[in-house]
């Protein structure tokens, strides 16, 4: 079992999640982050760190989608430790709908 980081991250990246990681699986993509399911360790820790209430454990039925892309992306995208500077538009986007057809890119972030 891992958490998985869905699409109500997508732009919004408060990153409040990645400081608290103990084994720092978390990959940073242009609009989101995801989580590396074979190096989640399942502690729960990022879980109510997230504003966003977008990280859900897998075990969640009808995720399938997001498992897939965060096991995908989390080996292309770099590693983010440190929360890096959230955008000034987040809060604007936050409970928005359909963010994955409006937002979601496949280009790595930063990472840090
Ligand atoms: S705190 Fe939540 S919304 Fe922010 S980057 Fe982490 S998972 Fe995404
Ligand atoms: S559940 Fe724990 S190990 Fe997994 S991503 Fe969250 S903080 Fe990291």
């Amino acid at each position: 079992m891992a958490y998985v980081v869905t699409e109500a991250c997508i732009k919004c990246k408060y990153m409040d999640c990645v400081e608290v990681c103990p084994v720092d699986c978390f990959y940073e993509g242009e609009t989101m982050v995801v989580i590396n399911p074979n190096e989640c360790i399942d502690c729960g820790v990022c879980e109510p760190e997230c504003p966003a209430e977008a990280i859900l454990p897998d075990t969640e039925g009808g995720l399938e989608k997001w498992m897939e892309l965060n096991a995908t992306y989390s080996a292309q995208w770099p590693n983010i430790t440190i929360k890096g500077e959230t955008p000034d538009d987040a809060d604007s986007h936050k409970g928005e709908d359909g963010k994955f057809d409006k937002y979601f890119s496949a280009n790595p972030g930063k990472g840090s």
